[in-house]
Parts: structure tokens; C-alpha cells; sequence
């Protein structure tokens, strides 16, 4: 080993040491995932969300607006006859089906923006790892927003027939 080396090895150790130290007292910038997650965004595009008006009525007429939008079509609505009965959105129709390949969505946005009744947004969910890709076929009841809590032990809404509960297979 040169002497050069020998002779600047104290100076390299105490360098190396100085940069761990500056490190230990720096605030730290990773968290502790999944059980922590970062704030995305306000606009950020995550996974989708089908909502609810305040009375729990689902805002989604089936009128696959947001289907014809998509423009790499991973979403399949089924439109049914909204009666008292059911009571299931406002409208005179219903998504019965509601499905989104998230496998195939590009998270662009284009359905959220297609819809006429703010039905389905882009939430801020990024997390979307699974172990098998019929996992990635979102179903109505996977996408929909749970029940005000004002309204979850009433009847409202009906449970009308809605997603099928076995996955279509894309
Ligand atoms: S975000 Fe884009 S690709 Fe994904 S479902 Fe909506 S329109 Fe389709
Ligand atoms: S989410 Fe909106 S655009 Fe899509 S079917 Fe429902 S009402 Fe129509």
C-alpha cells in the first residue's frame, strides 16, 4: 500500500464518519409502508372511486358515458331499470354492473372527466399490489363508497342486484 494511503487513512475514517453522523440527525424521509402512507397529491390519479349522494343514493345512472370515454376500454357497465323498489340512484337506471381492469387502466382520467354526475373519481389509493391478476378487476361493490355512517344500519339503499360475484375474466 503506498504511504500516501497509510498516511491519509485517519482522514478518510473520520470523513466517512462525519458523513454517517450528518445522517443520523437528519430528519428521516422514508415511512414505514404500507402501515404509513405519504399524502398524494389533491390531483393525483389513484384508484377509482364510484360515490354516493348524502342519502346514500348512488350517483351512477349507468349511462356508459365513462365506458365510451376510456380509451384503452377496461371499463364494462350493464345498465338495469331503477324501480322504488330497488331504489337504488335517483335516475330512472342503474349500473348494475360496474368493472374496472385496473391491469389495463392507464389512470388517465378521461371517465372521471366523461361523467356527467361526478359519479366516479379518481381516489388517492395507490396501493394496488395483489398476487393474481383477476385481483386487478375491480367490481362495483370494490369501487363503490361505503354508506354514510348517518345511514349504514338503515335500509337505504336497497341492496338491489349489482356486481356479479364471480370476476368477468378479461
Ligand atoms: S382512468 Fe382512463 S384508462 Fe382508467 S378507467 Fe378511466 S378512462 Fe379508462
Ligand atoms: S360512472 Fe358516470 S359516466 Fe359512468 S356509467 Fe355511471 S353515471 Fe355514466
Amino acid at each position: 500500500m503506498p504511504l500516501r494511503d497509510v498516511a491519509l487513512g485517519p482522514y478518510y475514517l473520520l470523513k466517512a464518519m462525519a458523513t454517517t453522523f450528518k445522517h443520523n440527525v437528519r430528519p428521516v424521509v422514508t415511512i414505514e409502508y404500507p402501515e404509513r402512507q405519504k399524502p398524494v397529491p389533491p390531483r393525483a390519479r389513484g384508484r377509482h372511486i364510484l360515490h354516493r349522494y348524502a342519502d346514500g343514493l348512488e350517483k351512477c345512472v349507468g349511462c356508459e358515458l365513462c365506458a365510451i370515454a376510456c380509451p384503452v376500454g377496461c371499463i364494462v357497465v350493464e345498465a338495469a331499470e331503477n324501480t322504488p323498489e330497488l331504489r337504488v340512484s335517483p335516475g330512472e337506471r342503474y349500473a348494475k354492473r360496474y368493472e374496472i381492469n385496473l391491469l389495463r387502466c392507464i389512470y388517465c382520467g378521461l371517465c372521471e372527466e366523461a361523467c356527467p354526475y361526478d359519479a366516479i373519481t379518481m381516489g388517492p389509493r395507490y396501493d394496488l399490489a395483489d398476487d393474481h391478476p383477476d385481483k386487478f378487476i375491480a367490481v362495483k361493490e370494490d369501487l363503490l363508497e361505503p354508506l354514510p355512517a348517518s345511514l349504514a344500519d338503515t335500509a337505504v339503499p336497497s341492496a338491489a342486484p349489482s356486481a356479479q360475484k364471480i370476476p368477468r375474466k378479461w
